[in-house]
């Protein structure tokens, strides 16, 4: 028996990530990559000291009540964690920790595509190429719209929303946002705060979801608030899918309300409500906001520190509960 903790890894993670869960810890590896559900996150946390998860397994009261007493923490390969029921979490004593910073750059960087993705209408361009329907030149063959000078609107300034905004000045944007409190100035960076979202909506062309998931944010962006949107203007998510009402974004894209869509993510992914993939104005990814070899080596590296920091006796870096 080695005196090492016993760490349950949910999903197959990078190489060299599993290779330092190996190193220090008793781990036991998920080489299928098949999803846990609730039964056996509950069955497997048998003997378990830890549990290293991913957002794709749902920690629920029931779950989090069902572990096993042996367990003393979660930590999650992910920034966002509404699949941690943290209230539960804190009323068990268990500890959960996230991983904040490390996927910044690549979801802004994700943004941007997703932004420029929409405007230049690059789904409709790509599929035309590999069709073999790139005929004759045109001037005024499905045009997009320029980024330049137009006024973007972050709805979530945090460090992937700021990230965002520093990529956006570049490209020689406007930038607004909201969060419920103002950032100071050394963040703003001259972008203009409206304490109220529904003031920024008809003020903007782009608007860039990048809020997490909780139950305020969940169907913000919902008919009447699209109403409120400039005709032809462009939603961008790189958020959580259910921080917008399908219906209506759908039903907009549909009229030509708005003009076009960027979206990483899907309420009830990767069950998509088929409509969108009908859209010619959506340009669509399967949620690949992190996917990049250096950012999910952090991201393993980063979950690993808290797990490191709980078993030494220390505070987590990144504790949620
Ligand atoms: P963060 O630093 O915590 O930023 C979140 C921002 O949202 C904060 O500025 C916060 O400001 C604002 N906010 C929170 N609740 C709000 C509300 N009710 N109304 C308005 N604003 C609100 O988080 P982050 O690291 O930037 O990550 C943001 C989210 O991106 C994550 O939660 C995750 O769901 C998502 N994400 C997606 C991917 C992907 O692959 N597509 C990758 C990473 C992260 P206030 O507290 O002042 O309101």
């Amino acid at each position: 028996m080695s005196d090492k903790p016993v760490l349950l890894v949910t999903r197959k993670l990078p190489d060299a990530v599993e290779a330092r869960a190996m190193r220090d810890y008793d781990a036991i590896l998920n080489t299928s990559d098949e999803q846990l559900r609730a039964a056996d996150l509950i069955e497997r946390s048998k003997g378990v000291d830890a549990i290293l998860t991913c957002s794709t397994e749902l920690f629920s009261a029931e779950v989090i009540e069902g572990l096993a007493p042996s367990v003393k923490a979660v930590a999650t390969f992910s920034v966002g964690y509404e699949h941690i029921d943290t209230a539960a979490a804190k009323k068990r004593g268990l500890i959960a920790t996230n991983t904040p910073d490390v996927l910044t750059d690549a979801t802004a960087d994700l943004t941007i595509l997703l932004m420029l993705g929409a405007t230049r209408r690059a789904f409709e361009w790509g599929r035309k190429l590999r069709n073999g329907e790139w005929g004759r030149w045109s001037a005024t063959e499905l045009l997009g719209t320029d980024v330049k000078g137009k006024r973007l609107g972050i709805y979530g300034m945090g460090r992937i929303g700021r990230a965002v905004a520093d990529r956006a000045r570049g490209f020689g944007m406007e930038i607004h946002y909201h969060n419920r409190s103002k950032l100071n100035a050394d963040l703003e960076v001259g972008a203009i705060y409206h304490a109220n979202a529904d003031d920024m909506l008809p003020q903007i062309d782009i608007l860039s979801l990048n809020c997490p998931a909780t139950p305020e944010t969940v169907g913000f962006l919902n008919t009447e608030r699209i109403a409120k949107m400039r005709d032809n203007a462009i939603v961008l998510n790189s958020a959580r899918g259910s921080v917008i009402v399908d219906d209506a974004l759908i039903e907009a894209l549909q009229s030509g309300k708005l003009a076009a869509a960027g979206l990483d993510v899907f309420d009830r992914e990767p069950k998509l409500d088929q409509r969108y993939l009908t859209l010619e104005n959506a340009f669509l990814m399967p949620h690949i906001g992190s996917a990049t070899i250096e950012t999910r080596n952090e991201m393993g590296f980063r979950a690993l520190d808290n797990l490191d920091a709980i078993f030494a006796g220390n505070e987590p870096g990144d504790r949620i509960a």
